[in-house]
């Protein structure tokens, strides 16, 4: 019965149980606490004995009270109980106090009433908590405590089964302890009548899987007896789980696909064919072949929503600006939506110089299938420049509008809006995609760019949406880059060679990148939004003790710098403003600025082909993506790049691990799988984009590639088959359940 899911916990477990379960989990049905799992499981394997408890780390131990002792504190109010604890492994009975004693540990607690009166001498418990130094010894400060024999509150927990048996442990709070919630779940179990409960899961799809009935499932991960019981039920879980999503991003799939959209077919004398007659380059097999496709689905009316991932390099743009002009052939128009105002300013540059005589500009006018108006929109333009360009979007004047953000706002329209390209996608959210696609008449065709490419359960899962093209070849020619981790911990004459480095490099006519972490020698690193998001590394911190490179402290540095005397040398950053900042990009594009002094500004799309030398220091501060994409920007135009990783940090410091990984390869998938195992999964699923946390619960993107790619075949199956899922109500309603509103932005992201 899966209405029975959708009841009150009240009636199952009282009500005073409903309500500290309500107030401390957030937790008000019986379906929600059912699919409350525990995290993970404890074998009596895994009980720390009291004389290898590691400082620092998380233990749970069972143990008997050896003596208990409370008194006030001096220095403010409240009182200390300390309580000496010994494993059966120590010095048990000994009755002696003092946690310096092998087998032995003290146990303090804060105005803990309880400990004071239950840790009487002679109790068995468990205990679970951080191990601290205190004083010359360790020891455990306020953990969580479960007394073990003689308790009547714990019927049926007897210690010697209870260590044998796994040991669930739920996701607790500092005031719901992890067996509190044990022994509520136990009730509702013992109340429930689980064998009503339906299968969400097709009954085909359990048999051939050989997965536990849903009823014992609930049951073993929950109570298991033996570490096999709960490995079962939570294979059955997890693969719920994935097919839930997968199936909800299939019937997302199946709805777009069912919209109707405009086809846009190519013109056989149109702007595309003489783009390809005058095209520098031949295209490579990767950009041929995604080229037809999308050509392929830009003529059918109905929507393609497509994800294209390319290798840093790898030459997205000219794809994209194929597909636009495809569109434009048909009438249509083509937004492009860039990240920042300089990315958006180098695509308009850019692009409009690989049009060359296809491309017109907007003062001339002159109506034409020769060429296509290229128009810029951004905020920062001045009014009557930005006033313009709104004009020739709507009037249908430009066929190609390249912008920020700024085409988002709601004074932004267009003729036919007929695709959407939205580049470097992580830094758009799913708002911001569908206010654009909200843009015109009939749902447009969408291409989104990732930047890096992301490992294939990623796109399955986050981008699972959207059907997927991988550009996996650089264009021929493309030079290696080398890059080398500067370590000026160990070697800090170093710091001299970096800047005679660079001087070598523009005494050979090249050009250098210099990107710091910070703007100003006196703010902490943050910069302007949409600008950069602060990497995993700012977001952990380890606190702003040393002195970080900044923009204007290195170009302040650098013009007293024997070794660069006379070189040009000019800053680049977020809070600049955007007249200089073009007019700076202009000067190093255009070979008079040799040395560039950035902030991450040019982590994406920037494209100078005469640079060859990327330098980052502090490296250490931003994440491997991030290092990937700066590094991306050397090496482009047939000449060998050189990128350093500068770092001041001790080598074998964690954080020094992803310029270890950076320098190891240039593969930026590779690169991907290593950036994901360092970081979170809550990252990884763009949670901190939202602010959210990670919604899956039992599945790990990295680790259950099976088990995902399986549950997706099934779920295109399933939904191809029965598109409203009729007749599969409890997995429709699972798929619902699942898709609260959170989860549904979660779930569109892409
Ligand atoms: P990304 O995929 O990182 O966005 P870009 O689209 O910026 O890469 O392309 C990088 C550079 O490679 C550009 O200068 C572009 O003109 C050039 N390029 C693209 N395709 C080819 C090709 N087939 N042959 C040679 N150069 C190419
Ligand atoms: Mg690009």
């Amino acid at each position: 019965m899966h209405a029975e899911l959708e009841l009150g916990l009240e009636r199952r477990i009282g009500k005073r149980s409903a309500a500290v379960i309500e107030k401390h989990l957030g937790i008000t049905t019986v379906g929600g606490l059912l699919n409350y799992f525990p995290r993970r499981y404890l074998s009596r394997g895994e009980l720390t004995p009291i004389s290898e408890v590691p400082l620092d780390e998380e233990v749970t131990l069972i143990a008997r009270v050896i003596s208990n002792s409370t008194r006030a504190m001096r220095a403010r109010r409240g009182s200390l109980t300390d309580v000496v604890i010994s494993d059966d492994a120590g010095t048990a009975g000994s009755g002696r106090a003092g946690g310096g004693l092998p087998g032995t540990l003290k146990v303090s607690f804060f105005n803990g009433f309880r400990a004071k009166a239950e840790l009487q001498p002679g109790r068995r418990a468990m205990f679970s908590g951080k191990v601290t130094r205190y004083g010359g010894s360790l020891g455990l400060t306020n953990p969580d405590f479960l007394l073990l024999d003689e308790d009547p509150d714990t019927p049926g927990l007897d210690p010697e089964k209870l260590a044998a048996m796994p040991i669930p442990v739920y996701p607790a709070t500092a005031k719901l302890t992890s067996w509190s919630i044990q022994k509520v779940i136990s009730t509702l179990l013992d109340t429930l009548e689980l064998e009503a409960l339906g299968d969400p899961l097709p009954a085909e799809i359990a048999a051939r899987e050989k997965f536990l009935p849903v009823a014992d499932a609930y049951r073993l991960i929950h109570t298991p007896q033996t570490p096999a019981d709960w490995q079962r039920a939570r294979d059955r879980f997890r693969y719920q789980e994935a097919l839930v999503l997968q199936s909800a991003l299939a019937r997302r799939r199946a709805q777009l696909a069912a919209e109707e959209a405009t086809a846009r077919r190519p013109a056989p004398d149109g702007l595309l064919p003489a783009f390809d007659r005058q095209l520098p380059f031949t295209l490579t097999a990767g950009q041929a072949a995604v080229g037809k496709t999308l050509s392929e689905e830009l003529a059918q009316d109905s929507p393609m929503n497509r994800l294209l991932q390319g290798e840093v390099g790898s030459g997205k743009t000219i794809v994209a600006l194929r597909a636009m002009l495809q569109v434009v052939d048909a009438g249509g128009q083509a937004a492009l939506l860039a990240p920042t105002e300089v990315l958006a300013a180098q695509h308009y540059e850019s692009i409009r110089r690989t049009l060359g005589p296809l491309s017109r500009d907007g003062m001339l006018g002159g109506f034409g299938p020769d060429a296509v108006q290229v128009t810029l929109l951004t905020g920062s333009m001045p009014t009557a420049a930005r006033k313009q360009a709104m004009l020739d979007a709507a009037s249908g004047t430009a066929g190609i509008v390249i912008g920020t953000h700024a085409l988002l706002s709601e004074t932004v329209s267009f003729y036919d809006l007929g695709l959407i390209v939205v580049d470097e996608q992580h830094r758009f959210g799913v708002e911001q995609r569908d206010a654009l696609r909200a843009k015109a008449s009939k749902p447009p065709h969408l291409l989104v760019m990732t930047a890096t490419p992301i490992p294939r359960t990623v796109a399955m899962t986050v981008f699972g949406d959207l059907e997927t093209s991988v550009l996996d070849e650089l264009p021929a020619g493309r030079a290696p880059i080398s890059t080398h981790v500067v370590g000026l911990a160990e070697h800090p004459a170093w710091a001299g060679r970096i800047w005679s480095r660079s001087r070598e490099e523009i005494d050979a006519g090249h050009q250098v990148y210099v990107v710091c972490p910070k703007i100003g020698e006196d703010d902490d690193g943050d910069f302007t939004p949409g600008e950069a998001e602060p990497s995993a590394a700012d977001l952990e911190g380890e606190n702003g003790a040393r002195e970080l490179a900044s923009v204007t402290g290195v170009v302040e540095h650098l013009r007293d710098e024997p070794a660069l005397a006379g070189v040009p040398v000019a800053p680049l950053h977020g809070r600049q403003d955007p007249a200089l900042k073009s007019e700076t990009m202009a000067s190093f594009t255009a070979n008079r600025t040799k040395l560039l002094v950035s902030t991450t500004v040019i982590e994406v799309g920037v494209d100078v082909h005469n640079a060859t030398l990327m330098v980052i220091l502090d490296a250490d501060r931003f994440g491997i993506s991030q290092l990937h994409q700066l590094r991306g920007r050397v090496g482009r135009g047939g000449l060998p790049g050189t990128c350093l990783l500068v770092t001041t940090l001790e080598p074998g410091h964690p954080s020094r691990r992803r310029l270890d990984a950076v320098a190891a390869t240039t593969d930026g998938f590779e690169l991907s799988q290593e950036d994901l195992k360092l970081r979170r999964e809550g990252d990884i699923l763009g949670a901190s984009q939202s602010g959210g946390r990670s919604t899956l619960k039992l599945l790990r993107v990295l680790e259950h590639e099976d088990v995902i790619a399986r549950a997706r075949q099934d779920a295109q199956r399933i939904v191809a088959a029965d598109p409203t899922l009729a007749g599969q109500p409890l997995l429709a309603a699972a798929i619902d359940e699942y898709l609260n509103p959170e989860k549904e932005a979660f779930l569109e992201r892409g």
